[in-house]
């Protein structure tokens, strides 16, 4: 019985020493049974959290932490129990409702003989009041910014812009990790920071991405430093947003891009027209002294031969009118083609059309380039059906095309060869049309030319082969012409064997029955 009593006495003795060093720690300190129900809890865990001793004795420790996360003790209690956990990140809450960010360290140990988990908590709330300026200065601060545990990665604070920023609520994000909550979209940039803080302490200026509880991606230029509060280390993580930085310089690059195509575009068109004005300069200055080579050759032969002729010492007087004569049609062709390019360039060809009969109309065109093609050598027939629907057409401006289609049909075609002018009715779809037609048993046209040879002031291979005079201007009014006329002008030609021209005249309308 005395030594009984003794017992209790020394028990006696040891819980109170126990209790005042307890109550000497300046940590908080839980001790609770294998279900969490607090058995004993120290003076600083009922200052802090504002309950009396008797009062947390009644609570279960999950009552201590915020209520959606009771679950979570609940498995922290039963890991640290099989030994398997050390620590609990979830915060703390007082009687009041704050939350306190907990450095919460688990030890398996007895109380009064039976198993019991005791809870040591430091609390880290002072971290976030300890340095007023520095507090000051990280609410403030426009950029995201956070304190985090340097072992475990869990939040102890983030300021407003995290929060506005990332929309989540405070407590949704203190006592977790980033990892945890998904933060960082591509998870090797918190490795990298990591691997950066342990080699050198900090971290600057990495281009990360973040996601927001809702799932948006924000762009940030993101640093980490370890820094020191109340002698303790802790991360501090800084990101500036540069969501709208970057959108700007996304939409800037868009523009330039399609500015640079524009660019582009516009350089290759003026380019093109440039080269286009080029070629025609080209062509121009060419015409002008082609035209200057085509007056002065007639009109030095004539001068000789008048002034031959002036001296009387001529033999042959007739042979000289015949080279006269030769020379001034080749003057008057020249003029006229002249006045045909300034009529075509100023556009002012009046139309008369009237029902003509194309029999007589190619017969008299025929006999007038009779002799030129006697001169020549050349054959010249005409071709006619029986009978000719009359063409409804101007007979003055049809009488020009078909002439520069003979002149060229005479010039480029060898001595010995055969022309042929004839007119016919053809069908193009349902219409009819009638048709005049030059052909030649010339060289035909090269597919070189082919393209080009109703371009004004363009002279193909022939004109050379054939050193026949002109201006290059002929098959351009031909053209021009027919098309004043409603018709078309087309041509077929075979290398070597000769051209067909043929012209598309509109017909006068059948009678209505
Ligand atoms: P020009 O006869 O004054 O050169 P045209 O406009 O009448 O000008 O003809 C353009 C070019 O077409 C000629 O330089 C020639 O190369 C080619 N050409 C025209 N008609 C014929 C033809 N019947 N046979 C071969 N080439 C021709």
């Amino acid at each position: 019985m005395i030594q009984h009593d003794a017992e209790i006495a020394s028990l006696r003795q040891a819980e109170l020493n126990y209790r005042v060093l307890f109550d000497t720690l300046d940590q908080l300190l839980f001790v609770m049974d294998t279900q969490g129900n607090l058995l004993h809890t120290n003076r600083q865990a009922s200052a802090t959290l504002g309950y009396t001793e008797a009062e947390l004795r009644q609570l279960n420790v999950r009552q201590l932490h915020p209520a959606e996360r009771a679950a979570e003790v609940q498995q922290i209690i039963a890991g640290a129990m099989a030994g398997q956990l050390r620590s609990c990140p979830v915060p703390l809450q007082t009687k009041d409702g704050r939350l306190l960010p907990m450095e919460t360290r688990l030890l398996i140990g007895q109380w009064h003989g039976r198993p019991a988990l005791i809870g040591l908590c430091r609390d880290q709330s002072d971290l976030q009041a300890s340095e007023e300026k520095f507090a000051r200065a990280f609410q403030g601060s426009p950029a995201l910014m956070a304190l985090s545990n340097i072992d475990d990665g869990c939040i102890i604070d983030v300021n407003a812009a995290f929060v506005r920023t990332l929309g989540y609520a405070r407590e949704e994000l203190i006592g977790r990790t980033s990892l945890e909550l998904g933060l960082f979209v591509n998870p090797a940039h918190r490795a990298q920071m990591v691997e950066a803080i342990h080699r050198t302490g900090s971290l600057r200026d990495l281009e990360i991405e973040a996601r927001t509880k809702h799932g948006d991606i924000r762009h940030g230029l993101f640093s980490a430093e370890l820094i020191h509060l109340q002698e303790r280390p802790v991360l501090l993580t800084v990101m500036n947003d540069i969501t709208a930085r970057k959108q700007a310089e996304t939409a800037l690059q868009q523009m330039n891009t399609l500015l640079e195509q524009r660019v582009l575009e516009r350089t290759r068109e003026l380019t093109e027209a440039n080269m286009h004005l080029t070629e025609l300069d080209r062509l121009k200055d060419d015409f002008v002294s082609r035209i200057s080579h085509e007056l002065r050759t007639p009109l030095t032969s004539i001068k000789a031969y008048v002034e031959l002729l002036d001296s009387g010492v001529i033999d042959e007087p007739a042979r000289y009118f015949e080279i006269l004569r030769a020379q001034t049609d080749r003057l008057h062709r020249v003029i006229e083609d002249l006045l045909d390019v300034s009529r075509l360039s100023r556009d002012d060809v009046d139309v008369h059309r009237l029902p003509i009969s194309l029999e007589a109309f190619v017969q008299g065109l025929a006999a007038g380039r009779q002799a030129e093609a006697d001169r020549r050598g050349l054959k010249l027939a005409v071709t006619l059906p029986d009978e000719l629907p009359l063409a409804n057409t101007d007979p003055t401006l049809l009488r020009q095309v078909v002439i520069n289609l003979l002149n060229n049909a005479l010039s480029y075609t060898p001595a010995g060869g055969a022309i042929a002018l004839s007119a016919h009715q053809r069908l193009l779809g349902l219409t009819p049309w009638l048709v005049v037609e030059v052909s030649d048993t010339g060289n035909g046209i090269s597919p070189r030319d082919l393209p080009h040879i109703f371009e004004p002031f363009y002279r193909g291979e022939a004109a050379g082969d054939y050193r026949t005079p002109g201006a290059g201007v002929g098959l351009s009014i031909a053209r021009y012409l027919v098309e004043k006329l409603g018709g078309q002008i087309t041509v077929q030609t075979q290398p070597g064997q000769g051209s067909v021209f043929s012209v598309w005249v509109s017909r006068v309308p059948d009678e209505s029955p």
